[in-house]
């Protein structure tokens, strides 16, 4: 395991050291080691005071022409790229993500800078059919204020570029509190934002620690200054942040969670379909909102599938994140790794088989053994547990592991039923070779975000976003910027 010396530079940078005012930052393929950096614990004053230069900043960003935004935009994407590999190995050693899933995320993340630098310039009102001669009805698009946005750890660049990339190109401010457990990726966007040029106040985060979260989100709910909370995370923090932003009325645009079904038909590409599964079940180890959850397969082509898939679990290396050749590693902690053994103990309590995977895999023998460096580390094997049905505890709950869950029908319609049998609505998937099949189904599924014989459907090009309780609004996108102003309406008259 080792990090460049450019790396290692960038870290002293962003660490503060031992203090009071710090908490440590974790790597999760090791945990036993210690901190690898401190950071800030922003407080409720903290979050308060980055709240106040935010307003303060407010005026002069959003009173620039949108092609100066968009030239400080393009600025920071370029220091973005040129820094690919530094916040890729910072990424791996805070969130344990494979180095090689780590870079795509840098440049996923990067996307969405370039994409907002470009739509920046492409805001434009209306001028409206008056009902008579002597008035002029125009429709203004202005940006909604300060934003404030809490993000989570398990895209811990992209979360924060496709957040703050459209709200700064939109001429808002922005305050970012992101995961406890991924602040030194958002420090880093942070600082680089700052030599592209971002003035002070305009983008700022605030790490803090899981103790001190529920205060700085508290600060930036019930400040009546914040006009927008973004959040991507759990449903149940949507949720409590929801109510929290009632008394200021406050927008709101929430990426909550998923609990994708993966349907494979009997007239299925099965090469296609087992790629494209595993690519949505594998990415992160799992650890996505758009991660299939629950795979439904026709009964006809059930084994099938399963031999396809084998190999390719079983192709997977698993290790320290910054090892040469490692395509998977551990959970992002101790937590995560037992819902994933909490899910498949369920399964096979309540009936279902394993078919690979699972405790005994021997790929997670040297890495939890006694005395190795990963030692303790939440490791999880890829897994097939096959027999799953909605009584088990992963049919109504994300796993957000690498557990390939499969449950089986005979008709479309029960399909239809099964895919459609939860209070999630992110993402979903299907593979079939039938033409009408792919319109009916792609309509009927209850979901903002359908792949068809395609497992990775996530691009700054299309609008990213759920239904249901997975969340309101969408990013990526031109709406990704339309969630970021307001329309104000002018009657003109006497003309
Ligand atoms: P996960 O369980 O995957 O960590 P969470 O929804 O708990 O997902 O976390 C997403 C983000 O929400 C993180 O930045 C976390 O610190 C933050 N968070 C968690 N609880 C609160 C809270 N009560 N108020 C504000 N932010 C919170």
């Amino acid at each position: 395991v080792r990090l460049s010396s450019s790396t290692i530079a960038l870290l002293q940078r962003l660490s503060i050291g031992v203090r009071p005012s710090a908490y440590g930052v974790l790597d999760p393929a090791r945990p036993t080691l210690g901190a690898v950096a401190h950071v800030t614990d922003s407080t409720f004053a903290d979050a308060k005071d980055a709240i106040e230069r935010a307003h303060r900043a407010l005026h002069d960003w959003r009173s620039r022409p949108a092609g100066s935004r968009a030239d400080v935009l393009y600025e920071w994407h370029r220091r973005i790229a040129a820094s690919t590999e530094e916040l890729a190995q910072l990424m791996t050693l805070e969130s344990g993500k494979a180095l090689v899933e780590a870079r795509k995320e840098v440049s996923y993340g990067n996307s969405f800078v370039r994409w907002f630098a470009e739509e920046a310039r492409r805001v434009n009102g209306e001028i409206l059919q008056a009902p008579s001669a002597d008035r002029r009805l125009l429709v203004l698009k202005q940006p909604i204020g300060v934003v404030a946005a809490i993000t989570p750890w398990n895209f811990p660049n992209a979360m924060i570029t496709r957040k703050v990339a459209p709200a700064l190109a939109a001429g808002c401010t922005a305050v970012v509190k992101p995961a406890e457990a991924t602040p030194l990726s958002a420090l880093a966007l942070e600082q680089l934002a700052l030599e592209a040029g971002v003035p002070p106040g305009v983008f700022s985060v605030l790490p803090c620690s899981r103790a001190n979260s529920p205060e700085v989100g508290a600060a930036m709910c019930i400040d009546a200054r914040v006009r927008l909370l973004s959040f991507t995370g759990s449903t149940a923090v949507g949720r409590k942040l929801f109510a929290q932003c009632a008394p200021t009325v406050k927008k709101l645009a929430l990426e909550l969670g998923g609990n994708a079904p993966f349907v494979v038909f009997e007239d299925a590409d099965l090469d296609v379909a087992a790629r494209a599964l595993a690519a949505s079940k594998l990415r992160n180890a799992g650890q996505a909102c758009v991660a299939t959850n629950r795979v439904l397969v026709h009964n006809a082509v059930r084994q099938e599938l399963i031999s396809r898939l084998l190999p390719l679990l079983g192709g997977e290396v698993l290790g320290h994140g910054l090892d040469e050749g490692v395509t998977m590693g551990p959970l992002i902690s101790a937590a995560g790794a037992a819902k994933f053994h909490a899910h498949l103990d369920d399964c096979v309590a309540k009936g279902a088989t394993v078919r690979c995977g699972g405790v005994s895999d021997e790929r997670l023998t040297p890495l939890l053994a006694a005395g190795a460096e990963t030692e303790g580390a939440p490791f999880c094997a890829p897994t097939i547990v096959d027999g799953v049905s909605p009584r088990m505890e992963l049919w109504r709950e994300e796993t957000f592991g690498p557990l390939v869950a499969i449950a089986s029908f005979s008709s479309e319609a029960e399909a239809l039923a099964l895919a459609n049998d939860s209070t999630s609505g992110l993402a979903g998937y299907f593979c079939t070779r039938d033409m009408r099949r792919m319109w009916r189904f792609a309509e009927a599924l209850e979901v903002g975000m359908v792949g068809v014989n395609e497992g990775i459907i996530s691009t700054e090009v299309a609008p990213f976003g759920g239904v249901k309780e997975s969340g309101l609004g969408r990013e990526g996108h031109r709406l990704g910027l339309e969630e970021f102003l307001e329309y104000k309406y002018v009657a003109w008259g006497d003309q």
